[in-house]
């Protein structure tokens, strides 16, 4: 019997993990991969993540495996500045940078500190059933009975689907590919993200270690073809962005649809809560879902601090985290759409240039800030 079982090892699992050590908890997590290998890509861990990570005493080893970001910025396919986002200012009030990293690097420091002990991989949970306690089967044949079940096993949980019985998943109409490539990048990007906006199409990059680039690329669906060339696709955008692609290996590129979930209507039943993309998985526009499953998980821990009784901590927690999560979801889908416009691109970028560097920081600021 266990007391505790976390069902998915992604980001937001191993960081309940490292929440629920902290505290002395017993607790297992499931995993379905047969280890902890996660899509090849970067990820930008914000200023939010990491002051939680500072909290649990990995902050410095973050930021040694990846790379500190001071700013983004938005820009035509000439990589003339549509606007820009500094957070060299809230890094200092918040103590904490942002940090653009390998996601195996990432989830390695995570799964270590929480000690490999803890994780069961290969077992991937089949039925999930509320009896006295949670029965859980895997498909390996393995069974167990816990009291209290944490669903982080993504957007296409089972726990949720099983439990709430629940989870439109929404389909943005945009193709992603993701890569990573050595590549020497000018100076002045060593600690910047750059975001290129076309027409029907965006292209971005940043440095995630030293010569390691990861790169995103999103095409509208209408423009999107089986081995689509990534470099013609992308011919108009500066030479920067080719030469990036061209140095890319096609094995080291990885293709997804761009998806979120409807936002459902409760995260947690008795004894049970559902954490991070299985509860409201968002677009990856603002960067934000990774830190949204972080945050999650501090606030749990930081509510069963003051008061052991799961049913009741989770009901403060969506309470708590229900208006940042639902904002987040809402303007990732917008600012998606409004990012991959096909026409009127010349006025979209006069507009969202006459909009004041303060109104901007107001909205970083917001989501940077913890709640709890
Ligand atoms: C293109 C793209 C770029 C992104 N960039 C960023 C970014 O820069 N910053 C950011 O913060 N976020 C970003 N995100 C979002 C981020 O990847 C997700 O929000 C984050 O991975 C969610 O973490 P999670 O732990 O909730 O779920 P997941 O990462 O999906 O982890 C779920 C885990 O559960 C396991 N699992 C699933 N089913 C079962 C089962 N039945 N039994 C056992 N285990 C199971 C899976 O194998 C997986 O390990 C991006 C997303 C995309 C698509």
């Amino acid at each position: 019997m266990n007391q505790i079982s976390i069902i998915g090892a992604g980001i937001g699992g191993l960081t309940l993990g490292n929440i629920l050590k902290q505290q002395n908890f017993d607790f297992t997590i499931y995993e379905s991969a047969p280890e902890i290998k996660p899509v090849g890509a970067g990820i930008m861990m914000a200023v939010n993540a990491m002051q939680i990570f500072d909290k649990l005493g990995l902050k410095e080893k973050i930021e040694n495996a990846g790379n500190k970001i001071h700013g983004i910025c938005i820009t035509d396919e000439k990589l003339k500045t549509i606007s820009t986002t500094n957070v060299l200012a809230l890094e200092k009030k918040f103590n904490s940078c942002n940090v653009a990293i390998h996601r195996a690097e990432l989830q390695n420091i995570l799964a270590e500190n929480l000690g490999l002990e803890n994780i069961k991989l290969n077992h991937s949970l089949q039925q999930i059933q509320k009896k006295e306690n949670y029965l859980l089967e895997f498909e390996n044949g393995f069974k167990a009975e816990s009291n209290i079940v944490f669903g982080t096993d993504g957007i296409h949980s089972k726990v949720r689907n099983q439990i709430f019985k629940t989870g439109n998943i929404r389909n943005a109409g945009q193709k992603c590919w993701r890569g990573l490539t050595n590549f020497e990048l000018p100076e002045k990007y060593n600690n910047h993200a750059l975001e290129i906006w076309g027409k029907g199409k965006r292209f971005g990059f940043v440095k995630i270690s030293e010569q390691k680039v990861y790169w995103y690329a999103l095409v509208n669906e209408n423009k999107f073809r089986e081995n689509l060339d990534l470099i013609e696709t992308f011919k108009d955008f500066d030479s920067l962005v080719l030469q990036i692609l061209e140095a890319t290996k096609p094995e080291n590129i990885i293709l997804n649809d761009i998806i979120d979930l409807t936002p459902i209507p409760k995260w947690y039943a008795e004894n049970l809560c559902l954490i991070g993309d299985a509860a409201h998985a968002t677009t990856p526009n603002m960067g934000q879902g990774a830190c949204q499953s972080i945050e999650d998980a501090y606030v749990i821990g930081k509510l069963l601090e003051r008061n052991r009784d799961f049913n009741s901590v989770f009901e403060e927690f969506q309470k708590i985290r229900r208006k940042k999560v639902d904002m987040i979801v809402k303007n990732s889908w917008t600012i998606g759409k409004i990012s991959q416009w096909e026409k009127g691109n010349q006025i979209r970028n006069f507009l969202m240039r006459s909009i004041p560097e303060s109104l901007n920081q107001k909205m970083v600021e917001k989501i940077l800030k913890l709640e709890i």
